[in-house]
């Protein structure tokens, strides 16, 4: 079932080259809350995020920065460029390293709240975002961009009877939503989340298609149980998160945790700050989905 095709580096020498990367972070909040150093934020905050080359050459695997591409599929097919990084990529693996990602948004009420509390807590995550809902809240799409937290693509319509009738109808929701982030923000995503998750939904055929088209498919190894039932309340989402960093230290390297920010996801909202201040306490540093994700698993 799983993909097989890629490979992972070393763990030590990624260790190393996080820490540098939490340097960088300071310097961009001691430019942000200077106003005299407009223009030193300005140059460095175009370093919020990296893009793949035009032969499709991805970033170096330790960067912690949201990674996206100037270009749509359609117009790297018109200009006869590379779809696709290849068979292989590197995996970023690090020491107490954990990723929040938010499906199903943007949502006008929650999204926001998210934002605010990402940016009090100086730390970046992830959104993997629903076409249908990127039509009705641009601005926000916008933000998330300009925060420097990352964006992965989830779909158009979020219907799995639609999206997993085959390889191409999945593949055409893909497209359909990169294009409108394009319209957005000028650069269009290349990580991306199945609806459900892939197993039960992916055959290699699936698998396939989306390789063949660049996109990294995330998955993620913890949960708040926010959409399953069984993180009703905030308490609920921060006591599972804590139940799962005892139940799996192992994930440590690569905490990938999946919360929601659409409609009725007021109390992930609510449980966030907490579960913050829980992994802070663990020594987790957070980071942004990158093309280095490791499988979940
Ligand atoms: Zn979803």
């Amino acid at each position: 079932m799983k993909f097989k095709i890629l490979v992972g580096v070393g763990v030590s020498l990624l260790i190393i080259a996080a820490g540098a990367y939490m340097h960088t972070d300071e310097e961009f909040d001691f430019a942000d809350s200077t106003g005299e150093f407009n223009h030193l934020f300005s140059m460095l905050s175009e370093t919020k995020a990296a893009y793949i080359g035009q032969n499709f050459s991805l970033p170096d695997a330790d960067s912690n920065v949201p990674v996206y591409d100037k270009y749509t599929l359609k117009q790297r097919r018109e200009k006869g460029l590379p779809l696709t990084y290849g068979k292989t990529r590197e995996y970023f693996y690090g020491d107490h390293v954990v990723y929040l990602t938010f499906d199903d948004g943007p949502n006008k009420d929650n999204t926001d709240k998210i934002l605010n509390i990402l940016e009090k807590e100086k730390i970046h995550a992830t959104f993997f975002l629903m076409g249908k809902n990127i039509e009705k809240n641009p601005d926000i799409v916008k933000r998330i961009y300009e925060d420097g937290d990352a964006i992965g693509l989830h779909s158009y319509s979020h219907d799995y009877k639609k999206l997993y009738r085959s390889p191409r109808a999945y593949t055409d929701e893909l497209e359909k939503t990169e294009e409108l982030i394009y319209n957005i923000i000028g650069v269009r995503p290349i990580i991306s989340r199945a609806p459900g998750g892939t197993s039960g939904h992916f055959t290699k055929a699936y698998w396939r298609a989306v390789n063949d088209l660049g996109y990294i498919e995330v998955g993620w190894n913890a949960l708040t149980g926010d959409a399953d039932g069984t993180g009703r309340t905030a308490g609920q989402e921060v006591t599972n998160i804590q139940k799962q960093l005892v139940i799996r230290p192992y994930l440590n390297s690569h905490l990938v945790i999946l919360m929601h920010d659409a409609v009725g996801h007021e109390a992930t909202v609510q449980a966030l700050p907490q579960i913050i201040k829980l992994l802070k306490s663990q020594g987790y540093t957070f980071r942004v989905v990158t093309t280095a994700i490791p499988p979940a698993w």
